[in-house]
């Protein structure tokens, strides 16, 4: 029995990355996905397709999740297509690195808007279908960077710690409902992304982690998988870190 059969999952920014990874984990696992993307629409249909041919229903769709009209129109859309919502990943997310004393109005609010105003949005237009049905796992993705700090990222640390704030508050508003609602805090993953910066500094960071690696995306969609699934049936407000040791 796959641990996730029949289960209908939203996963936001699914068209690369992490959310990807979580999309094809869910899938094989049975569950029926919808995922969003900003702007990768040729990714996006790749994904589709790839899904698809697990054998579960599945359909990307193209949704800012910081803006609360798109995020409520989407959950709207998902319901009326899959039946129903059991599962939410709130994953999309952006950085605009730069030093305080460099950085724009604009830098702060886009991170701020995409990264945590998007949890809002999003949890607010799924609990509707959740408290309905009086279940649902809702994962919202932190960062180490959350916890810790980053100089020359105030604005994504600051997102990312809002979002701890936010998934412990709502694992007390919906617990009396049997929605659950934790966070998972990755450390360095390895994507897409990493492979263009400089293998020196990417090496100095693998050897500075205990486990003496990168993360991958799998390592992070498994966490997804435990969080997604019964198997975390009593586990609720938490903040698991999927970051090889690196804050221990
Ligand atoms: P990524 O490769 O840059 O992918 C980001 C995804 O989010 C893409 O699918 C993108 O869609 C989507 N997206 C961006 N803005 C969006 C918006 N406004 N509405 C909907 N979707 C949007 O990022 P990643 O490295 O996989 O990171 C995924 C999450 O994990 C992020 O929240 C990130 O902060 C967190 N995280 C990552 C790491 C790491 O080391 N990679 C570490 C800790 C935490 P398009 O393709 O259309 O642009």
């Amino acid at each position: 029995m796959k641990i996730l059969q029949g289960k209908v999952a939203l996963i936001t920014g699914a068209s690369r990355g992490i959310g990807r990874g979580i999309a094809l984990r869910f899938a094989q696992e049975g569950a029926n996905i919808a995922f969003t993307y900003a702007s990768s629409e040729e990714k996006a249909k790749a994904l589709e397709n790839e899904l698809s041919a697990l054998g579960i229903k599945a359909k990307g769709y193209k949704s800012d999740a910081a803006n609360f009209d798109q995020a409520m129109q989407l959950v709207d859309d998902v319901v009326k297509e899959f039946g129903t919502l059991d599962v939410l990943v709130n994953n999309a997310g952006i950085t605009r690195d730069t030093l305080l004393m460099r950085m724009t109005e604009q830098q702060w609010d886009e991170v701020i808007n995409t990264n945590l105003k998007s949890v809002f949005n999003l949890t607010k237009a799924a609990q509707k279908p959740m408290l309905k049905q009086r279940n649902g796992s809702i994962i919202n993705m932190s960062s180490v960077v959350g916890v810790k700090g980053n100089a020359g990222q105030s604005n994504y640390s600051a997102s990312k710690a809002g979002i701890i704030g936010f998934t412990k508050s709502i694992a007390l508003e919906l617990g009396s409902r049997n929605i659950r609602s934790n966070a998972i805090a990755p450390g360095f993953i390895e994507t897409e992304m990493t492979e263009v910066l400089d293998e020196k500094v990417v090496q100095g960071w693998r050897d500075s982690i205990p486990l003496k690696r990168g993360g991958t995306t799998e390592d992070v969609a498994n966490a997804c998988l435990f969080l997604a699934s019964d198997l975390s049936s009593y586990i609720t407000g938490q903040t698991i870190h999927v970051c090889g040791g690196m804050l221990t």
